[in-house]
């Protein structure tokens, strides 16, 4: 259809596994997996605690570090070289590649976890949004010494998009403590916290999917290691606040039913890699109902061309399969670039979804927010495209959804409505999905798809 020549056959025959019965009987030795973004207002340390994170979890080696530090500090910037783990810029330029949403792994024994980081240089709330659509839970990174330019800036605009795609549980880690003055302020530290969560309750999150780490990523202090039982940062330890690797590691959420593991292949695509040598074309998301193995031909919708997948990673590791809640990197047979973009839904030739224009939302604005019949910066996921209010259909009691008015002329903050929406393009919707609706770089309201299509 595009006249570009066809892409070259490639048969890799199906294995034929019984994957939710290979998942299920791997149970004994399974580790449990969670997923986590990263949000906090740039400079608050956000890469270098991460670095810290796969330091000091042995993802990262020392010597890599070493090698960083002695960059770093050529350049004068020393204090840089930990964040440099988190740093794809430099790989971006030697391969190529471009990668939105960067996926970073790190185990213990008993959890894999996966790092997802949206690289703050272009695009960042699309990205954000995509990276928050495929976590289990946010770690938000403030510095306890700038706790207002936080709030005035990214930190209060990560919060709210966290909470609009649906994350339910948050990990603030109170920063730079090592930095405070005096070094290790219990007070500071206590305000900072009240502050936070007066905030995080306000915007949407429950008091128990609330937890606060104080720590200093650069110093790695409570961060995977417990601060010394002496000194400044005494009061950690005694007062029993976990480490950030430990509250990570608490409320692992379940894995999903057996009904969604063999449900239909539901997978958008967060992430595109092309040009690579041995995989030319690969494709990476979060995979949330079904499940694929190598050899599988999928679909692409909404183009609806067909692929084939050759091999399988999942947490860096080589699979012949994977299954619903894993975050996996798919490479695929060559098809047409055009036929492939992020946001894309990635499914098998018997489980395609409806492909529309319209559909019907259930939404609640967000405070100070109102909607009209408009045009708007929707997102769904990973998907990001302009769309029309073309009605307001309802507004709803927030607590027991009763329609308490038709055809309202404007829906105003905190209130809970029904929306018609019309697309320019036709693409493929679940009900269910995840909608956050901005303009003109302001979030106004998030819910979910009630109907796909008219
Ligand atoms: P990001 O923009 O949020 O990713 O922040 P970076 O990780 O790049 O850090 C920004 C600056 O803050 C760098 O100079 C870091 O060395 C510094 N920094 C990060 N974490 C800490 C910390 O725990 N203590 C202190 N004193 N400085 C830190």
């Amino acid at each position: 259809s595009s006249g570009a020549p066809a892409a070259p056959q490639v048969k890799i025959k199906s294995k034929g596994l019984d994957v939710p019965a290979l998942w299920t009987a791997s149970e004994g030795n399974r580790k449990k997996s969670a997923a986590f973004v990263v949000i906090g207002h740039v400079d608050h340390g956000k890469s270098t605690l991460m670095g810290r994170l796969l330091l000091d979890t042995g993802a990262v080696a020392q010597r890599d570090i070493d090698r960083y530090k002695k960059q770093a500090t050529e350049m004068g910037k020393a204090s840089f070289a930990l964040a440099w783990v988190m740093d794809t810029g430099s790989e971006e330029r030697e391969r190529g590649v471009t990668v939105d949403i960067a996926q970073h792994h790190f185990s213990t024994e008993k959890v894999d976890f996966t790092i997802l980081d949206a690289p703050g240089h272009r695009d960042f709330v699309p990205n954000m949004i995509g990276g928050a659509a495929m976590a289990d839970l946010a770690v938000l990174v403030v510095d306890a010494n700038q706790l207002e330019s936080g709030l005035k800036g990214q930190t209060r605009e990560h919060i709210l998009l966290a909470r609009a795609v649906g994350l339910k549980r948050i990990i603030v880690a109170v920063n730079k403590l090592d930095s405070a003055s005096p070094p290790w302020n219990k007070e500071l530290f206590d305000s900072v916290s009240a502050v936070m969560a007066r905030f995080l309750e306000s915007a949407g999150f429950s008091e128990d999917d609330i937890a606060m780490v104080p720590c200093s990523g650069l110093n790695g202090e409570n961060v995977v290691k417990p601060p010394p039982a002496s000194g400044a940062s005494a009061w950690v330890a005694q007062g029993q606040h976990r480490t950030l690797l430990d509250e990570l590691s608490t409320n692992i959420p379940p894995p999903p039913s057996i009904e969604t593991m063999k449900g239909p292949v539901r997978l958008q695509i967060a992430d595109v890699f092309r040009g690579g040598i041995t995989n030319p074309l690969s494709i990476a998301g979060r995979l949330s109902s079904g499940s694929l193995q190598t050899g599988d031909t999928i679909i692409i919708q909404p183009s609806g061309e067909k692929a084939t997948i050759k091999s399988i990673e999942v947490n860096n590791h080589a699979k012949d399969w994977t299954i619903a809640s894993q975050i996996c990197t798919l490479h695929i047979s060559p098809i047409d670039p055009i036929h492939l973009r992020t946001g894309d839904l990635l499914t098998t030739p018997t489980s395609q979804a409806d492909i529309t224009q319209s559909f019907t939302a259930r939404l609640t604005i967000l405070d100070s927010q109102s909607l009209l019949p408009q045009s708007v910066d929707l997102h769904l996921g990973r998907q990001h495209l302009s769309a029309t209010i073309t009605q307001l259909l309802a507004i709803h009691d927030v607590r027991t959804g009763e329609i308490i008015k038709r055809k309202p002329r404007v829906v105003k903050s905190g209130q809970c409505a029904t929306v018609r929406f019309a697309l320019n393009e036709s693409i493929p919707l679940l009900k269910g999905m995840r909608v956050v609706l901005r303009s003109g770089g302001v979030t106004l309201a998030s819910g979910f798809v009630e109907k796909v299509g008219i």
